[in-house]
């Protein structure tokens, strides 16, 4: 398999993780996935509220971890929010993932590595992850990019020195 380009962005504090939300917003378009991976705790959620904000969610984003997928209207586009952590397969091929997936909204995965066989190919992949350098607000975001547009949105974030 060929390694992918990773991405990082170093977040000090939940601020910082709202701007990158704020950063990818831009590029969202009808379809855009995007997975999150990370222990319990790194952040996934907090990134995906910022994500709901970022598109204009007016309505709470909470955990969608006992309901696997919840559904929010953003100003552009409906925001699909979805953990996977408790789903099983025979669940999975239920609720049709791909409508979301190939629909009109923004689908963010919390869990996707437990599901990555029925992912869609492009994808912009998400690790999430505490640093080591003592301060506890901080989190070391991964982005690799599956396909395009994922890559170009990470090379131009990387020319615009948000990304490393
Ligand atoms: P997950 O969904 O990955 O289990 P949550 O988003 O529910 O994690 O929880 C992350 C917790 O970490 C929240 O309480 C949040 O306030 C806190 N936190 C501290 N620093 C950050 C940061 N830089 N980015 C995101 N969350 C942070
Ligand atoms: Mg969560």
């Amino acid at each position: 398999m060929v390694e992918s380009t990773s991405y990082l962005y170093k977040a000090e504090n939940p601020e910082h993780t709202v701007s990158l939300a704020a950063r990818l917003a831009p590029y969202f378009r009808p379809g855009t996935v995007i997975t999150l991976d990370g222990d319990l705790g790194a952040g996934k959620t907090a990134f995906s509220k910022a994500v709901a904000r970022a598109i204009g969610v007016s309505d709470v984003v909470n955990s969608p971890t006992f309901t696997i997928i919840k559904e929010y209207e953003g100003e552009r586009f409906p925001f699909y929010h979805m953990d996977v952590y408790r789903l099983s397969q025979d669940e999975a091929d239920e609720l049709g993932l791909d409508e979301y997936f190939f629909g009109e909204g923004i689908t963010l995965v919390e869990w996707s590595s437990l599901i990555t066989e029925l992912l869609p190919e492009d994808r912009l992949a998400i690790a999430i992850r505490h640093t080591e350098d003592g301060n506890p607000e901080g989190r070391m975001f991964t982005l690799t990019p599956h396909g395009n547009p994922y890559k170009e949105w990470c090379e131009q974030l990387k020319e615009n020195g948000i990304l490393q």
